[in-house]
Parts: C-alpha cells; structure tokens; sequence
C-alpha cells in the first residue's frame, strides 16, 4: 500500500551538513502524508519551475522529513538547495515509487542493499523503518568522510568501499569490485541504487551468480 500523492510546500526546519557537499534538509512533513520506507520526494525551490527526486532519508514515524542530498557543482537544484535556510519554503510532491519491501518479505528474507554516494537514503530509511531486517549493506564512496551517518548500522552489516583513500575497517577499491568477492545466496533479495554504472555492473555480476532477475531492483539516480 502506498501514500496518496500530494503537492504543495514544505517549510525547512533545519539542515545538516554531513561532508564536503553533503547535507541532509529536513522538512515539515505536513505535506506529505504517508509514505513507504523506499519511496522519494520531488522538491525544487519554491518559486521556480525546477525540481527533481530525492529519496526520503527519514523513518516514517519521525515528525519530520528527511532528505540526504548530494550538491552537484553545475547543478541547478541540488546547489539551490544547499542555500536554503530554516524558515525558507520549498515546492514539494510525493510519495512516489515502488522501491519498497513488501510486508511478507520483511521478516522473512535476507536483504543486499548496495550504494553509491547518496543512495544510501533509502537504506537508510529501510533499517530505520524496520528493525527486523536481516540486511547487509555495501556503500560505494570516494573518502572515508562520505560513509555519512554509518553508526545507524550495525557494523557487522556496513560494509564502505572506498576508492579515494585507505582506511582500515574499510575496503579499499569499487563496490562492485567487493561484490565480487562476497557470496550472495540465491534467494537474497538485491536493492541497488546510486549511479546507473554501478547498477548495470552489479546487475551483471548478481545474475552471473544465479539471482533471479525478479529478486533484483534498482532505483537510478543518474
Ligand atoms: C528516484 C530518484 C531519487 C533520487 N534521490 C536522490 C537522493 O536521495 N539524493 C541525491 O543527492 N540525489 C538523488 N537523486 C538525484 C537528484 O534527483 C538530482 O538528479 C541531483 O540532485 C542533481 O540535480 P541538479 O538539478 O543539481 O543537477 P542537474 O542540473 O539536473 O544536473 C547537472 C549534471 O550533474 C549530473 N548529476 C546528477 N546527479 C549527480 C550526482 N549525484 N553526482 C554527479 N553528477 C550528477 C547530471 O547527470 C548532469 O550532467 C535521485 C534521482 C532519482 C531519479
């Protein structure tokens, strides 16, 4: 069952700065009614015709909403975002999408969520949302510093890939190139989001292993 959409605007409560360009916007949720841990927001500064899609970050049952939102240089909405302050309005709809765990499985089967940068939200949500989940998570990120908020986890499911430095309870080296190395049995159920490169490779590797197409889903973020 997912929320029925609105549209309308959403008054920023505050925001959090996460690393070099990372932050985290959190809103009044009034606007949107119930949402499904998985599903994302369209938001764009109030008085422009821009918007674009961030998955919601936050647990359903928190008074607010939360989106992690990552500031691309020449982007237009994402750099608009970042200057906005408490009290500033933004546009907003949602829920949208079907990047969602059904009640059945929750209990009952294990989980892969694999991430590139900011497509950790949804994980996010998903562990927040459901303290049963039998997951694992591997987190594709160029520093150390980008593993944002990674003690929601416990460690013993987050596993960062990280390209652009070495530390030492990390691996070093693409989430991809990890994925090569761990088992997945067969029946896992595989969320993976982030940038689309990623995905089609995990893709091909997941199925190379034998996991059924149907166990596989994806949400692109660009
Ligand atoms: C369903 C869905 C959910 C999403 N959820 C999130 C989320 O939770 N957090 C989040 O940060 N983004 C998320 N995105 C991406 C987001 O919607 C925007 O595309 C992103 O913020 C860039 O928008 P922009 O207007 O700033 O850049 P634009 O002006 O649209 O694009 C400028 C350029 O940057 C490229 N680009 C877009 N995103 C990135 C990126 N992350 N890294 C590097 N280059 C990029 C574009 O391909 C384009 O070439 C999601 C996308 C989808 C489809």
């Amino acid at each position: 069952m997912h929320g029925t959409i609105t549209r309308g605007t959403s008054t920023v409560l505050g925001r959090r700065e996460l690393s070099h360009g990372c932050f985290v916007l959190r809103l009044d949720r009034a606007a949107i009614g119930r949402f499904e841990p998985g599903q994302y927001v369209v938001i764009g500064p109030e008085h422009s015709p821009d918007r674009r899609e961030y998955s919601v970050y936050s647990a359903p049952d928190e008074p607010f909403l939360e989106v992690l939102i990552k500031e691309v240089p020449e982007g237009e909405v994402s750099r608009a975002l970042h200057e906005l302050e408490p009290g500033d309005s933004v546009a907003i709809e949602g829920p949208l999408g079907y990047f969602t765990i059904s009640p059945e499985h929750r209990r009952s089967r294990e989980f892969l969520f694999i991430a590139t940068g900011t497509g950790i939200a949804p994980f996010h949500c998903f562990v927040r949302a459901y303290s049963e989940l039998n997951y694992r998570v591997l987190h594709g990120v160029r520093y150390a510093e980008e593993r944002h908020e990674y003690h929601t986890y416990a460690p013993q499911r987050y596993t960062a890939c990280i390209t652009g430095e070495t530390v030492s309870e990390a691996y070093h080296g693409r989430v991809t190139s990890y994925l090569q190395q761990v088992s997945v049995a067969p029946d896992t159920l595989c969320y993976l989001c982030g940038n689309c490169d990623m995905i089609f490779e995990a893709f091909d590797i997941l199925q190379h292993r034998g996991i059924d197409p149907q166990n596989l889903h994806a949400e692109v973020y660009y």
